[in-house]
């Protein structure tokens, strides 16, 4: 069976941008869709899924990033294959439209696993990735966001929509809006992908679960796939992306029992929130999120409509 389920972010998105939201994932799961219906790879359509959300200005990946500490951009990704068991990923790289793109290269054409800042960029440079200003990737309501928070005497890092300094510091309200994609070929093949540009007002250099496999990122063929969305000092901690897919490895449990499990896992043991997706090896979908809202949509050959929810 092909299968594709893709998320766009999990938080108290605001219902000015919910149809924004909506739309993005339904546009990215049929680019991803078409892939597999014509008889494409789960990595291609992953990467062209989440290649098209990190275009789209809505999500907090490539264009429309939020904006660090120091005013910048600087963005993680990660791509894994379950075919092959091998992983790229890039993090607190600058001046790149399609992070998720550099993640591939580093997995197809490198050694490594993961490379970081000014190597990524160097590496970057080698495969003739096209490079943008940081105007490119920067849009005016992420400006907006960061001019408020730099407003905020005191901020330490919390900060709700509304633009409050809020307690604890998980607050479900954060703003997140990452990206992520799973698919399953017709050849049987997984594959799992996610993008970001982090957390607002990041310290410089900070590194979340996005690009942190098994946390942001997980496949496996025999197992299943999983993407992560939320606070990364949590997700990290639960290991979450790896810990849905053991859930239907290891306890038999399926897509979405597995997913929910994991989020009670960051809840409880973490004090997290944020959400998950998932493929089964069987193309079976599951989502869990503790967030009030969650951006996902999914597609496979036992539908004849995709379905999109916020
Ligand atoms: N997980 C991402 C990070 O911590 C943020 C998000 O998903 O919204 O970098």
């Amino acid at each position: 069976m092909r299968s594709i389920i893709l998320h766009g972010g999990a938080w108290d998105i605001p219902d000015d941008a919910v149809d924004n939201h909506h739309q993005g994932v339904l546009t990215a799961g049929a680019i991803g869709w078409d892939v597999l219906k014509q008889s494409g790879t789960a990595l291609d359509a992953v990467e062209l899924a989440i290649k098209q959300m990190e275009q789209d200005p809505t999500y907090d990946a490539g264009r429309g990033s939020f904006v660090n500490r120091i005013g910048e951009v600087e963005m993680d990704a990660s791509i894994m294959d379950g075919r092959t068991f091998e992983v790229g990923a890039v993090a607190a790289v600058q001046n790149i439209f399609h992070p998720i793109s550099l993640a591939r290269r580093l997995m197809e054409r490198s050694e490594h696993v993961l490379l970081v800042s000014e190597g990524a960029a160097r590496f970057a440079r080698e495969q003739g990735i096209a490079f943008c200003t940081p105007e490119d990737l920067l849009v005016g309501r992420e400006l907006e966001r960061w001019r408020q928070i730099r407003r905020i005497p005191g901020y330490s890092g919390k900060l709700a929509f509304s633009g409050a300094v809020e307690e604890p510091t998980h607050d479900p309200s954060l703003p997140g809006d990452t990206v992520g994609c799973v698919a399953l070929d017709d050849r049987g093949n997984i594959a799992a992908g996610t993008s970001t540009g982090g957390t607002p007002n990041k310290y410089p250099g900070r590194v979340g679960d996005s690009p942190t496999i098994g946390s942001g990122t997980y496949a496996l063929n025999s197992a299943g796939g999983a993407s992560s969305t939320g606070w990364g000092e949590a997700i990290i901690k639960v290991v979450l992306a790896k810990t849905v897919v053991d859930g239907i490895e290891l306890l038999g449990l399926n897509p979405g029992a597995a997913a929910e499990r994991a989020i009670s896992l960051l809840h409880h043991r973490a004090d997290g929130y944020g959400g998950v997706i998932a493929l089964d090896p069987h193309g079976r979908p599951g989502v869990a999120w503790n967030t009030p809202r969650m951006a996902r949509a999914w597609m496979n050959d036992t539908m004849t409509e995709p379905f999109a929810a916020v």
